[in-house]
């Protein structure tokens, strides 16, 4: 039995560190190299893990060293894996990255196995859904599969989440389904189709959302921190001060500590706060899954 259950994307995040970005036709060295465990689906499910939670995710990998690589770290960090399949002939999703002296990056991303999920995959895993109390996912796999998650869910009552990244336009039949929407303010512009320039750009933004049918929207802001919005409430929070290093992460390590705060029935006030300290220490290390904080380290957190 599983509190929360993640359906998403798994990728090895292949990391270069140059002076500059090459351009185009030209070779250059880099600095050094890693190879960090990515992936928006596999990041959400290790931050639940590390805070606590208890946590399963469904998800699709190749047969290669990135696979089994992938699925080791996760069930190390207490993950229940035992839904995230490895499928010969398709390779592990990958993400090449190049960060600059400025820390500007770009990337390049190989979905391979994320993109092969189908929805037997989902149905297979049935009693994941029936068990968990709430479904989190986001848009690094095939829309359809989304769909179908996020509809499975809703028929077994369950409370879901849709982390729209990256961001695309999404029709009724998903919409009617979800019940917290966590988009930043691109993902908030592309969806909503309203240009966001202030408070209030968000405030109609949000609003035309919830008259689609999604019951509360959690819209992050960065070092700005989020607002909180239902039928009723538009509420803004403030973030956590902190020296920022690295912010990969800190999109996944909030969505995740706002599953854990609703896994444990807290009200919203508490669960957001709980949130910005996760965020705010996940912005404070370098890399994605690397820089998810754990538990003790925002229990011990002062802001
Ligand atoms: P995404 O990475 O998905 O664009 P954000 O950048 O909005 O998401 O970050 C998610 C949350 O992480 C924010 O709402 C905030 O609480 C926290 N956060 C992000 N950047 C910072 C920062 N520089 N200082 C403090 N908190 C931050």
């Amino acid at each position: 039995m599983k509190d929360i259950l993640v359906v998403g994307s798994i990728n090895m995040d292949l990391v270069i560190n140059v002076d500059e970005m090459p351009k185009k036709g030209q070779t250059i060295l880099g600095e050094n190299f890693n190879q960090i465990p990515g992936g928006k689906g596999a990041n959400q499910a290790v931050a639940v893990a590390r805070l606590g939670g208890n946590v399963a995710m469904i998800g699709k990998v190749g047969q290669d060293n990135f696979g089994n690589k992938l699925i080791q770290t996760m069930n190390s960090d207490g993950v229940d894996t035992s839904f995230i399949k490895s499928e010969k002939d398709i390779s592990t999703g990958v993400a090449l990255i190049t960060v600059d002296r400025s820390g500007e990056n770009s990337i390049v991303v190989a979905p391979g196995a994320n993109y092969e999920i189908e929805k037997k995959d989902i149905d297979k895993a049935k009693k994941l859904i029936e068990y968990s109390k709430i479904v989190i996912t986001q848009l690094e796999i095939p829309i359809e599969i989304v769909e179908h998650t996020l509809s499975k869910a809703k028929e077994n009552g369950k409370y879901t989440i849709l982390n729209p990244a990256p961001a695309q336009v999404l029709d009724r039949d998903i919409i009617k389904n979800i019940d917290l929407l966590t988009p930043n303010e691109t993902e908030l512009e592309i969806l909503s189709g309203i240009s966001i320039k202030n408070e209030e750009d968000i405030r109609k933004a949000a609003q035309k959302l919830i008259d689609l049918g999604i019951k509360e929207l959690i819209i992050t802001l960065g070092d700005s921190g989020c607002i909180y919005v239902n039928k009723n409430t538009f509420k803004k929070y403030d973030a956590y001060k902190v020296v920022p290093v690295d912010t990969t992460g800190a999109g996944d390590s909030f969505n995740a500590a706002i599953a854990v705060g609703l896994s444990h029935e807290k009200d919203i006030d508490e669960i957001i706060d709980f949130a910005l300290k996760v965020g705010a220490l996940a912005v404070t290390k370098e890399g994605a899954q690397s820089s998810l904080p754990y538990i003790d380290e925002v229990l011990d957190f002062k802001g």
